[in-house]
């Protein structure tokens, strides 16, 4: 059975779906392993490595497609509206393809999966359980982001992060605010904790906070009554009532005017993020300071972000750079890859002669029910089916 893995072909997209490390498992599990010249450059995978890892190289891309019964992507394939190669027209018919599809900002592709007879499946969609932690791609993901998002804001910023007593004076601690206490917040308390940073951080979850707490970070936070429905039974935030919005606008306006560095990553899932700063309290920050908005492909917290710009609002610079895991590839691709290899591992069986790997697509299980987009010549989840 044959995996493909191509060069992935959208705009700031660096990752790769598979590692050497990754490939070397498939190979050992039966599978054939193909991948298309170049596909790991840009995460620092040179194709040698592959090819000793077992893979074969192929230049083409047509040919990496062909007769492949599983396709391992980043994102979703180009279709022929976006531009001269129809990717989506390669995968051969009843294929599996996997991968952060984005259903929600791309609809019509999930009708595309059906009429080319694949079978899609969103990573970003597989459940929070304990089972799947290990395929996670929203963590492992987030988790870098959040992190490189502080070490974006300290390249910005023209003052030193920790507390510096020297001979010639002392230099005051900067004080970071986190906006959401998810993986990437989180991720982002820990990384300005360890830059020396006075750290604060807001949620509209309540459990986050003792979680910020156990990171040294200081919890604020909205009194009200409607924290205790804010979470779904998935664990994610809500939309809030109009009135927690302004209460919550008026706790952050009065703590981001004393702010140095703002990280914002709140978002709710399949929404717009959540505006959480806007153009006045951006002119409330004093001059130097720094607000990253890595919700800023999904609307942004921040008014003032643009995606893939660093816009200057009187001195304070709003940094909304595109697709942040990407931004640091090598880690990011070495993790989605191995969350590929955990997620296809328990759905493969030997076949009679216990050589060739074959898939067993059990699609009563909760984590492929949950993932699956297209199967059979249909759309199958609920989000995207006509009576939905
Ligand atoms: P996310 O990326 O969807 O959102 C980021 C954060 O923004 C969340 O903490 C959310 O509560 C917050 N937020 C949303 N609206 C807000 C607002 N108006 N103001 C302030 N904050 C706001 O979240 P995520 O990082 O994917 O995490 C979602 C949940 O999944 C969390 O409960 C996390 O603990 C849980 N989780 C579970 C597992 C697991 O058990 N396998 C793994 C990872 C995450």
């Amino acid at each position: 059975m044959k995996i493909a893995v191509p060069r992935e072909r959208r705009a700031h997209e660096r990752r790769v779906a598979a590692t050497p490390e990754t490939v070397k498992k498939f190979v050992a599990m039966g599978f054939s392993v193909t991948i298309e010249a170049g596909a790991g450059l840009q995460s620092r995978i040179p194709d040698a490595l592959y090819k000793e890892a077992g893979a074969t190289i192929e230049p083409d891309v047509a040919s990496v497609y062909k007769d492949a019964a599983l396709v391992l992507k980043v994102q979703r394939p180009m279709q022929a509206v976006e531009g001269d190669l129809d990717e989506l027209a390669l995968i051969p018919k009843s294929a599996l393809l996997l991968g952060i599809l984005s259903p929600f900002n791309a609809p019509e592709s999930v009708a595309a999966y059906a009429g080319a007879g694949i079978t899609a499946m969103a990573l970003e969609f597989v459940p929070r359980i304990t089972r799947a932690q290990s395929m996670d791609v929203l963590s492992s993901q987030s988790n870098l982001a959040g992190y490189k998002a502080v070490l974006d804001a300290a390249v910005e910023y023209d003052r030193a992060m920790p507390m510096m007593m020297t001979a010639a004076g002392t230099v005051a601690p900067a004080k970071v605010m986190v906006l959401g206490a998810g993986v990437a917040g989180l991720q982002a308390i820990a990384t300005a904790k360890r830059l020396g940073a006075v750290v604060s951080a807001t949620d509209v979850r309540p459990v986050a906070k003792e979680q910020v707490e156990s990171l040294g970070g200081r919890f604020v936070m909205v009194e009200s009554d409607e924290l205790k429905e804010a979470e779904t039974a998935g664990g994610y935030a809500k939309e809030m009532s109009e009135d927690f919005k302004r209460r919550q606008a008026e706790l952050v306006a009065q703590t981001i005017k004393t702010q140095d560095i703002v990280i914002c990553t709140a978002l709710i899932p399949g929404r717009k993020a959540p505006v959480l700063v806007n153009d006045e309290m951006v002119a409330s920050m004093r001059p130097g300071s720094i607000i990253v908005d890595l919700a800023v492909e999904q609307g942004g917290n921040c008014t003032a972000s643009r995606p893939g710009e660093v816009v200057d609002v009187n001195g304070v610079k709003v940094v909304g750079h595109f697709n942040v895991p990407s931004r640091i590839a090598a880690d990011a691709s070495a993790l989605y890859a191995k969350n590929l290899l955990n997620f296809v591992s328990p759905l493969v069986c030997a076949d009679g002669d216990g050589a060739t790997a074959e898939l067993a697509l059990d699609f009563e299980d909760e984590i492929l029910a949950a993932a699956t987009l297209a199967h059979g010549g249909s759309v199958v989840h609920s989000a995207f089916t006509d009576n939905n």
